[in-house]
């Protein structure tokens, strides 16, 4: 297993980049440590590939190096790398039978007979193909050849990391969630570094206890799934994250106080003076509604109720607020104000999340989560 750091890293796919845009992947810098789950997470399009398939050896960077353990591996392939790695679609022999597809990377390293069978019942029951393994692969469904891809990915015990590469698009939606578990335990198990690429927060969330979230060719922020929800340190981690994402609403900030369209906002913090494109951000779970005169007022638009919560959509000048409500808390149809927990109110300057000076507020049991 190994600690995998990625230093002064970049990538174009073209032979002579001429700008920043032509970079799939920006300047990085970044450490994954031994024995950790990640998930890697965002918006297709954004680069998590290509990241990948730079860890595992399938692509040379433009620029930097990738050190393993603080061996520089930049030249070598994924087999020197000792990498498993398992991708979108499934690859699997379809001459072989389901039991000769996981047992090959194992056969393929001359382990013992005893040790291969074993391991391959073990591996077969954790992605349910137990009865299996006696079977030609081809003919099988799309999905059960994913699980056989998923299982040779995870037969090998010796890997220094493996690398999924969002395995679970062809699963069948209620086998998701049960490979996601079986991929949880087998960290659990053996420890081993592994990334996990999706599009997809509910999976990432579940899956790692540590996500990084890409947008644009870059890193943007790294944490717990509870960092990444109390604070966003990019608007796009704060919107992109959350369901509503995050609220985020121009503004004037001064002090403690922010302006929106002329309406005051109480911040929970001081703040210096700041040029650039100033926004406020508050996640739906910390907005309320009041008949009072405060807040900034709002028209209804749409009320969605989700069972134990409703989601009420507004419009403030021209843009959406959400505020995710208590069940059953009655929304009056006429104009009404939305108010904001000063102590979750983050505020951004051209999409970073800057600091306050000094904070003046702190949580208040007024909350509704
Ligand atoms: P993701 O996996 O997050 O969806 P990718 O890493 O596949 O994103 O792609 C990142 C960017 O690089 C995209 O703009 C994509 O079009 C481009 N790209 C990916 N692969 C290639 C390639 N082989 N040649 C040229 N451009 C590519
Ligand atoms: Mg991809």
């Amino acid at each position: 297993m190994a600690k995998i750091t990625l230093d002064n890293l970049a990538h174009s796919y073209f032979p002579e980049p001429k700008g920043e845009e032509d970079y799939a992947l920006k300047q990085l810098d970044h450490v994954w440590n031994d024995g950790e789950a990640y998930a890697l997470l965002g918006a297709s399009g954004c680069g998590k590939s290509t990241l990948l398939n730079i860890i595992s050896g399938l692509l040379v960077p433009s620029r930097g190096r990738i050190l393993f353990n603080d061996k520089d591996v930049t030249e070598q392939d994924t087999v020197a790398r000792n990498i498993a790695q398992v991708f979108q679609f499934p690859v699997v022999y379809d001459t072989m039978t389901v039991g000769a597809n996981l047992a090959f990377p194992l056969r393929n390293r001359r382990m013992e007979p005893a040790y291969v069978a074993r391991r391959v019942q073990k591996i077969a029951s954790m992605i349910g193909m137990e009865d299996m393994l006696e079977r030609k692969a081809r003919g099988l469904t799309a999905d059960a050849k994913q699980k056989i891809s998923l299982g040779r990915g995870m037969v090998r015990e010796d890997v220094n990391a493996i690398l999924f590469d969002e395995p679970l698009t062809v699963i069948d939606p209620h086998m998701k969630w049960e490979l996601r578990t079986q991929l949880k335990a087998l960290h659990n198990e053996f420890g081993h570094t592994m990334i996990y690429v999706t599009h997809d927060q509910t999976e990432a969330l579940t899956f790692a206890d540590k996500v990084v979230v890409m947008h644009d060719g870059k890193v943007v922020q790294l944490g717990t799934p509870e960092e990444l929800f109390d604070t966003p340190e990019h608007t796009f981690v704060g919107y992109f994250i959350g369901s509503p994402g995050m609220n985020l609403i121009d503004a004037d900030v001064s002090g403690d106080k922010a302006i929106c369209a002329g309406h005051e906002v109480t911040l929970g913090g001081r703040y210096k003076p700041m040029s650039g494109r100033v926004q406020i951000g508050i996640r739906p779970e910390f907005v309320s509604i009041t008949s009072q005169d405060q807040g900034l007022p709002v028209t209804v638009k749409r009320v969605e109720d989700v069972g134990r919560h409703q989601i009420l959509r507004a419009e403030f000048e021209g843009r959406q607020i959400n505020a995710i409500l208590p069940e059953g808390l009655p929304i009056p149809a006429a104009p009404i104000r939305m108010k904001f927990a000063p102590e979750r109110i983050s505020v951004y300057v051209n999409d970073w999340r800057v600091a306050p000076d000094e904070v003046t507020a702190t949580p208040s049991k007024e909350v509704v989560l």
